[in-house]
């Protein structure tokens, strides 16, 4: 039975977890899962501003001493910006504007005039990859599964592909089996694209001037067919028909109900 607290009750042979990073049927039915922190805090802003036009229709991202800044055109005078630091102590849990001087005046007047109430917020988080995201009953989908951390702009997309998913099983297979499959299709990516993501945010973020130097040269050199494959495997859906009429999938691994 599930209990609501707009004083709802409702009660179900099977429970689908879609219920966010900080998932409560998560901690409720799966043991030994761990919320894991980036140690980065992350701002988010919306403002009435056109960029200059050689920043029409891209997305940037500019990377400085364990800070970067990213920024997109969304709309007629619209702009979305992300700035994001590392956290070394209380103080970095604030935006500071000054942290991002050695940064374009761009940067900065985006910054200046975003209002306050515009501003969001968060430290970055995500789910430490883990095994067995059902019971015989029991399911978990999106960011309840396999939180990811923003950097690849894929949590969103990853929870939508589960559902996807998910539900075509559930049209082939009882129950139980349909979260089995269900998850056998979905670990490999979901959880390629958060360690990806998670790396992504170290490597972009480095305190050590050595390595940040060395990092700058070898991105330089990695063949754009490297990043095409990789956008390929990120953007091709997660084939349910591979594993379609495959029988004999055992749980090996479960949660503890
Ligand atoms: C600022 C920001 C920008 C982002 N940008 C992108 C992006 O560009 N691309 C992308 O793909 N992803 C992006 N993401 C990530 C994306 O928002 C999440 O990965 C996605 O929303 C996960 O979907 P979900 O349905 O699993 O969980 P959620 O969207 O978190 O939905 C969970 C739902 O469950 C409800 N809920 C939680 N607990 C309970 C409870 N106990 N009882 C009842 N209801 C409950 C919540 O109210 C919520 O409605 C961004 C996230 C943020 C914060």
């Amino acid at each position: 039975v599930l209990f609501f607290k707009n004083g709802k009750e409702y009660f179900s042979d099977v429970l689908i977890g879609a219920d966010g990073i900080m998932s409560k049927v998560r901690t409720i039915f799966f043991d030994n899962v761990c919320i894991r922190k980036s140690n980065q805090m992350c701002w988010r802003g919306v403002l009435d501003y056109t960029l200059p036009s050689v920043f029409l229709h891209k997305a940037l991202e500019a990377w400085g001493k364990e800070s970067r800044f990213g920024f997109v055109q969304i709309g007629k005078d619209k702009v979305y910006w992300y700035a994001l630091k590392n956290i070394k102590g209380q103080e970095d849990l604030f935006l500071n504007i000054d942290d991002f001087n050695g940064y374009d005046n761009l940067v900065k007047n985006l910054l200046k005039n975003t209002p306050a109430s515009s501003i969001h917020a968060a430290e970055i988080k995500d789910v430490k990859p883990f095994k067995g995201w059902s019971t015989s009953s029991v399911c978990l989908l999106g960011d309840a599964a396999h939180a990811a951390t923003p950097n690849l702009g894929q949590g969103a997309c990853q929870a939508i592909e589960d559902a996807y998913v998910l539900s075509n099983y559930l049209k082939i297979h009882d129950v139980e089996k349909a979260f089995l499959m269900f998850e056998k299709s979905r670990i490999k990516k979901a959880h390629n694209i958060v360690k990806t993501s998670f790396l992504v945010g170290k490597i972009s973020q480095l305190s050590n001037s050595f390595l940040r130097s060395f990092r700058n040269r070898v991105l330089k050199t990695i063949p754009s067919r490297f990043n095409k494959a990789k956008m390929k495997s990120i953007f091709t859906l997660s084939d349910f028909c591979n594993n379609k009429y495959k029988t004999g999938y055992k749980r090996n691994y479960g949660a503890n109900f």
